[in-house]
């Protein structure tokens, strides 16, 4: 029988819901291209529900336990005395989200002699040490999809904040006030502008896709050009790098996974290369771009404004620098959590594992490595050093 190890993130703070501000979710069966929304067997919770907390415990218990495995959850992830680290030892299989990762160091890896297993319940394991895990045989999967959509609304949302200067007159609203020029010295329309995206994949697309409306010209790189109909409906311009891209650009967008190709991609230099004033949105990961450089640019003007709900560790300290930092946008990692999206990521966590328990193969598109490599999804999209 598997002892798995989930991690969580905490409970709201005052206390597990026991209402919903709605009372369904829209019914999806499949994503844009045509791939299935996770097929479980069958799910032990109401989608809607708040499941990627402690006590949602991604709606698995019943499931584990009735098949006989142990299932230990925790959000308390950090440092030696940690539950995580006191559980991994014996532990078969562990899952985290990318909102509330459980770091798999190498070191971690080395210490879970028993791990075979750690799923990402979400998108991007960059979390784990990929070489380690595939140097110990320990496969990774992750529910490709599942909240690739709920990421492009926040990034369309986020657009618009950052142009419009939403955020800024919000506040002058709570602040009891009314200066009107306050709130439109530093706002612009969308309409007109050049938008470009780093990676066009199943995010950087959908992003896309959605902005055209907004008659903006868009612009892409990816290390794989879309089919070429996809450029002609979208009137989209290929770049070969970002480097080519950004000085186009007026706002520009990060899609790419965290891998050794594209950690540290956004510095001072490519920074620099962006037009005066032009917006940085990043809701992949925050190691695509260095901390420091963010604030540099957003202080001297480069950069007039900059959003996103990545950071560097999570749960990022109370001093980190974007808190404070001007003109941003930020929000705490939720662009992938929506109820809507954990809702999919629960059930795809569920289908990955009973495919592991049935030895069934797990979905080639939720691979990320596997017998000892980069596989399925992971091998078109990540590298290793
Ligand atoms: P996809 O795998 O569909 O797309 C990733 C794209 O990045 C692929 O088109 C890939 O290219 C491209 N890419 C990889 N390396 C490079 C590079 N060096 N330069 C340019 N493009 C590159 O993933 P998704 O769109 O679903 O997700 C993207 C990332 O977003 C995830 O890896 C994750 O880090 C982040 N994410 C964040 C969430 C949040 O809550 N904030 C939630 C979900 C995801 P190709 O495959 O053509 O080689």
């Amino acid at each position: 029988m598997a002892k798995v190890l989930c991690v969580l993130y905490d409970d709201p703070t005052d206390g597990y819901p026991t209402s919903y501000a709605r009372d369904d979710l829209p019914r999806i069966d499949h994503y844009p291209g045509g791939q299935t929304t996770p097929t479980p067997s069958g799910t032990d919770f109401t989608p809607g529900q708040l499941l990627g907390s402690v006590s949602g415990e991604l709606g698995l218990r019943r499931f584990l336990e009735g098949l006989g495995h142990t299932l230990v959850v925790t959000s308390d992830k950090e440092g030696a005395d940690s539950v995580f680290d006191r559980e991994l030892p014996d532990a078969d299989i562990v899952i985290s989200q990318p909102f509330w990762p459980a770091y798999l160091t190498p070191e971690r890896i080395a210490a879970a002699r028993n791990l075979k297993l750690a799923v990402t319940a979400g998108i991007g394991s960059d979390h784990v040490d990929l070489e380690a895990a595939i140097a110990h045989g320990v496969t990774v999967a992750e529910v490709t999809y599942c909240n690739s959509i709920s990421v492009a609304e926040h990034v369309v949302m986020m657009t618009l904040s950052l142009v419009r200067n939403y955020l800024p007159s919000h506040q002058v609203v709570l602040d009891g006030g009314w200066n009107i020029a306050d709130c439109v010295a530093r706002s612009y329309d969308i309409e007109g502008m050049h938008f470009g995206t780093v990676a066009a994949g199943r995010i950087g697309l959908a992003v896309l896709r959605r902005l055209a409306p907004f008659d903006v010209t868009l612009h892409y790189t990816d290390r794989h050009r879309l089919p070429e109909p996809v450029e002609r409906e979208l009137g989209l311009t290929f770049h070969a790098d970002a480097a080519d891209m950004v000085p186009h650009c007026d706002v520009v967008t990060i899609h790419a996974p965290l891998h050794p190709e594209t950690e540290g991609m956004f510095d001072d230099k490519l920074i620099g290369g962006m037009k005066r004033g032009a917006y940085l949105i990043n809701t992949a990961r925050a190691k695509i771009v260095e901390r420091d450089a963010v604030v540099r640019a957003l202080r001297s003007g480069r950069l007039a404004g900059y959003a996103g709900d990545v950071w560097y560790p999570q749960p990022a300290p109370a001093d980190h620098p974007w808190r404070t930092m001007p003109h941003h946008g930020m929000t705490p990692h939720i662009s992938g959590s929506s109820l809507s999206a954990q809702a999919r990521y629960a059930a795809g966590t569920r289908e990955i594992l009973e495919s592991w328990f049935a030895g069934t193969p797990i979905r080639e598109e939720y691979l990320i490595a596997d017998a000892g490599g980069l596989a399925g999804a992971g091998a078109h999209s990540y590298s290793v050093r």
